[in-house]
């Protein structure tokens, strides 16, 4: 079915697979409804439409941006659940896509600043013409509430695809890891092929969501909060390997962001994931964590990130 602006699948193995998979799937349209920009009656536009005024949302939006304030803190920025007049200045929102000028560019900026949200249990307040978007990592917490509601009803084996975002539970049906193959971000047929189990699998990167600006740059739809303008990373895409969805997703966008070194600086200070990373020039490198369980297409030299 189509939820979150993407494609989503989900595969279940046992008893009451049938009926646990249709309840996964509306709870996946609650959260969409909760969070969409567009829809007026989400927790996500009252806050972008209040005024400056204090909102009350439910548990499931405050747990969420709580996560990504938490996130935006951590990675200094890098992901910053406030860029949605930026985005939307670049087209990215309406597929209007231009190059903005200088001075528009400055003037989102001073709309954009995860420190001035304010969350105090539910409520929410937000500066005047400030916009929250959750859009780079709603969708991992999503996968991760789904994944809990099917182990809550006895899932002990599935697999859960929202447009990329692959999260799974356990093993596959006999007893095997589940084999993901990687998207090549230069469009080649596959990067490689990852085996893993319980765990979530994000990757971001600017190969799919992008356009032709008239100087005939590229500019994807990952934007660098610091600058105003679409990253011109020194990589062409981050895949992110967690035991939960809401971080690959949150860390996948900033390490996007952040460029190969600070990625691996970051990485070295943490535990709490593993990565893949492919550089703009099609070098792969994957942290030592996962290196086992990662098998290039066509013998693809592999580069091991240690600590
Ligand atoms: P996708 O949604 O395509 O899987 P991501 O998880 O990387 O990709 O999220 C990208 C989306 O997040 C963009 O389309 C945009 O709405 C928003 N975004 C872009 N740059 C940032 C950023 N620096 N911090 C937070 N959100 C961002
Ligand atoms: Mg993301």
């Amino acid at each position: 079915f189509f939820a979150m602006n993407t494609y989503i699948s989900m595969t279940a193995y046992g008893d009451q697979a049938d009926s646990v998979l249709e309840e996964a799937e509306s709870r996946m349209k609650e959260l969409e409804a909760l969070w969409s920009v567009t829809e007026e009656n989400s927790d996500i536009y009252a806050v972008n439409h209040s005024n400056g005024s204090p909102v009350t949302v439910s548990d499931e939006t405050a747990e969420n941006l709580s996560f990504a304030l938490e996130m935006a803190a951590e990675t200094n920025g890098a992901l910053d659940p406030t860029i949605y007049p930026l985005v939307s200045a670049w087209g990215f929102t309406t597929e209007e896509h231009h190059i903005p000028s200088d001075d528009k560019i400055q003037e989102m900026l001073s709309l954009v600043g995860y420190e001035k949200i304010r969350l105090d249990e539910n409520q929410v307040q937000l500066p005047p013409n400030m916009m929250l978007d959750l859009g780079a990592l709603g969708k991992g917490y999503a996968g991760d509430t789904v994944i809990q509601l099917l182990k809550d009803r006895g899932i002990l084996s599935a697999l859960v695809d929202l447009g990329g975002n692959i999260q799974t539970i356990g093993m596959r049906p006999d007893g095997m890891p589940w084999r993901l193959g990687l998207q090549d971000p230069f469009g080649g047929e596959n990067l490689g092929v990852l085996s893993v189990s319980d765990c979530a699998v994000v990757t971001s990167g600017n190969y799919e969501n992008y356009f032709i600006g008239e100087d005939g740059k590229t500019y994807g739809h990952i934007i660098d909060p610091v600058t105003g303008y679409p990253v011109e990373s020194d990589l062409a895409s981050v895949t992110v390997i967690a035991a939960e969805g809401k971080l690959c997703d949150a860390l996948s966008t900033s390490l996007f962001v952040m460029g190969q070194d600070r990625a691996v600086n970051f990485w070295r200070q943490r535990q709490d994931f593993e990565m893949i990373l492919v550089t703009s020039t099609g070098e792969i490198s994957v942290t030592e964590g996962i290196a086992d369980q990662f098998s290039p297409a066509d013998n693809e030299e592999v580069d091991v990130i240690y600590r």
